[in-house]
């Protein structure tokens, strides 16, 4: 048995791997642990499955004559790397882009980061993660100087009297989680967020919370009205504010004009709704001797052109409740990917360097530089975020080649037919992963890599907890780690500096690449977490505990306070019209991991949930003419995408939902919109326009 931990999302639950022979799946069973408290869900049950998927790449690929040809190593790395030495020496070392993932391990997180700024030169790299949780990343240190999605333990919600939680759905995305909302529901404290009924919701009823369900894209004028009633009832924790926040003044005249009924009328939420559940939060928050408060946000606040004030919207609230910095209370975001924290806190971001340092500040640069053995001045500067990134694919002046490494963005990117066009134009697209994903099937080359219990890296889950997610089998015969493939590749490519492929000698690296940053890793080692510990950041001495709670003092701002930063109501990118008269709203089952790239090729997984669905209320239904299990299409201005009719009494008249772990004519990213968030360059993936055509019975 090795002990290990789950492939999929920033829960991380601590698993055991049982050994098996060649070709045969191995047995998963649960295991202890703080986030998980012995539990799995369905797809963490299942995720062993994903190591013997009979689609299993084994040799490298390339296209010739337009099709992808079986070669080996050699060849395929060859001419790789004759292809990008040929773009630079034509075109210069920005001719190369990078795409990662927030599933790649620190190790790798921090490598590619490495890879693309030193072996390639290039500043043009992003990760998904930058569709996960940058909104919350930008919101947080705009407010206290510092991002760590929960910076407590989860452990820490379970005595809460009231938790509001906005735009996110754990009941599917990661169950275990919920039994960290159990105290809350039983003082009858849960307050959700969101316009559908999701099982999440519904953990609200039998007296047991709220829930709220705002008009898709209103969530920020929600937070504005909760905190507005926390003024005008007296709710708000004056010592606190007066102690240990900034720009209170200018926060409480910018809601003025946000009264109840004003709300009401914007999002659709019931005044009595509203004044209950700002009493709720303030009845449990330490001012009034409660028994704790906390304020939590996932994509669904997020994912909007302006996710980054919706967010602050969320921590402003939370701040004049006076919970951040607080045992018992606090605000935190919900981070979704395994590791979408570690990759930006190690460099995967075309902004940061390790340590979550900015890669414009010369001090981090030097740093940095320093450790890799290279020149600060050599380093480039900030790249574009993934949307600007895929836009400039393939322009004038744009990358000629792009590597990506452990994501899917065919199936994953907003609007994403127009974002990935020119994908077929590059001089080079190189795709590393397992199977041949849809991304992988327009690559020139696919380089085959091992998965997640083949090796041993280090994960940081949704706490800023540091785990080590151990190999537990061997991987097939042919395949490769990403390591090896950078370490091979920057030394063909003529790098000034070499790259381990050992994830132990990489972590020691990373370790001290960060040392003296915010997200310090400088005190820990795969030893140490071999030795039993499972750590928060920061964490600067072999002899350091971690850091499970931060702020408790002080925010990391330059006076230690935090700051209240007004924000007012922003509509939807998209405008609804008489031809366009709907919401769309995405997100995920509990059966399928964001583009399901590994989920549907688990048969218990994709029996369950085989194909993209649209839930829409019956009376919607009706006038549309559509029936249960009819086929329809969903049209936006950006196209349209396919999917099966399913009808819900939980879904508001005026919106419907659609999954994006589909690909095809299934894919709901067909449909959603790229604008971006001016600060974070987050998507608005969270709502478009579209209208609803029936295309047939199934
Ligand atoms: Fe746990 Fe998430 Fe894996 Fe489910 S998918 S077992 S919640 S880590």
């Amino acid at each position: 048995m090795t002990a290990t931990h789950c492939p999929y999302c920033a829960l991380q639950c601590a698993m055991d791997v049982a050994p098996a022979d060649p070709g045969v799946t191995p047995t998963v069973t649960p295991l202890e642990f703080p986030t998980n408290r012995g539990r799995l869900c369905q797809k963490g049950w299942t995720s062993a499955e994903v190591l013997t998927t009979p689609d299993r790449l084994t040799s490298p690929l390339v296209r010739r004559d337009g099709e992808l040809v079986p070669t080996d190593w050699d060849t395929a790395l060859t001419l790789v790397a004759d292809t990008l030495l040929r773009l630079r020496a034509e075109h210069g070392p920005e001719s190369v882009a990078v795409f990662g993932g927030g599933g790649l391990t620190n190790e790798k997180a921090y490598t590619l980061g490495k890879f693309a700024r030193v072996g390639l030169a290039t500043p043009n790299i992003d990760y998904n993660g930058r569709f996960c949780m940058s909104s919350a990343a930008a919101g947080g240190r705009r407010a206290f100087g510092l991002d760590r999605g929960l910076p407590f333990p989860l452990a820490d919600l379970d005595g809460a009297g009231a938790i509001l939680l906005v735009g996110s759905n754990p009941a599917e995305t990661m169950p275990p989680f919920c039994t960290h909302l159990s105290g809350a529901q039983e003082a009858g404290g849960l307050i959700v967020v969101d316009p559908r009924r999701t099982p999440t919701a519904a953990l609200t009823g039998d007296g047991r919370g709220l829930h709220l369900s705002p008009l898709p894209g209103t969530d920020l004028v929600l937070l504005l009205g909760l905190t507005q009633i926390l003024w005008t009832e007296g709710l708000v924790d004056r010592d606190y504010l007066a102690e240990r926040v900034n720009g209170v003044d200018e926060l409480r005249a910018s809601l003025a004009a946000w009264w109840p009924e004003r709300v009401e009328r914007v999002t659709g939420v019931p005044v009595t709704q509203l004044r209950a559940a700002a009493r709720m939060l303030a009845e449990a928050s330490p001012a009034r001797g409660g028994r704790g408060t906390y304020v939590l946000t996932g994509r669904g606040a997020e994912q909007h052109a302006h996710g980054t004030d919706t967010v602050t919207a969320a921590v402003n609230l939370a701040l004049c409740l006076g919970l951040p910095g607080r045992v018992g209370s606090g605000y935190g975001c919900l981070t979704g990917q395994g590791n979408g924290q570690g990759g930006r806190e190690h460099g995967l971001k075309a902004d940061q360097l390790p340590g979550y340092r900015s890669i414009a500040d010369p001090a981090a640069r030097a740093h940095v530089a320093a450790v890799w053995g290279v020149d600060p001045d050599s380093l480039p500067g900030p790249g574009k975020p993934a949307v600007a990134l895929f836009e400039s694919l393939a322009s004038p002046g744009g990358p000629r080649a792009m590597l990506i490494h452990g994501a899917n963005p065919v199936v994953s990117l907003p609007d994403v037919l127009r974002l990935t066009e020119r994908l077929g134009d590059l001089d080079l697209l190189v795709v590393s992963d397992f199977v041949l994903s849809e991304t992988a099937a327009l690559a020139d080359v696919v380089l085959p890599v091992t998965q997640w219990a083949e090796e041993t890296g280090t994960m940081t889950n949704l706490e800023g907890r540091l785990l080590l997610r151990a190999r537990a089998t061997l991987p097939p015969v042919g395949v490769r780690t990403e390591l090896e493939v950078w370490s091979e590749l920057a030394e063909r490519l003529g790098s000034p500096v070499e790259f381990s492929a050992d994830p132990a000698v990489v972590f020691d690296e990373l370790a001290r690449a960060s040392a003296g940053g915010v997200a310090d890793y400088a005190g820990f080692s795969h030893q140490r977490l071999r030795d039993g510990d499972a750590l928060y950041w920061p964490c600067p001495a072999p002899d350091h505990p971690g850091t499970p709670r931060v702020f408790l003092d002080r925010f990391e701002t330059s006076d230690g306070r935090a700051v209240l930063h007004p924000v007012d109501q922003t509509p939807p990118d998209d405008e609804l019209t008489p031809e366009l008269p709907l919401y769309l709203v995405t997100g995920r089952v509990l059966q399928h991991y964001q583009s399901g790239a590994q989920t549907r090729r688990v048969p218990t997984l994709n029996s369950v949930e085989p194909e993209a669905y649209v839930e829409l209320h019956p009376l919607l239904a009706q006038r549309l003419g559509v029936a249960a299990g009819d086929k329809v299409a969903v049209h936006s201005r950006r196209g349209s995408c396919e999917a099966v009719a399913r009808l819900t009494e939980g879904i508001r008249h005026d919106t419907v939902f659609m999954p994006f772990h589909y690909p095809d004519a299934g894919a709901v990213n067909r449909v959603t919109n790229a604008a971006t968030d001016p600060i974070s360059g987050m998507p608005e993936l969270k709502v478009a326009a579209v209208r609803l055509t029936r295309i047939g019975a199934a």
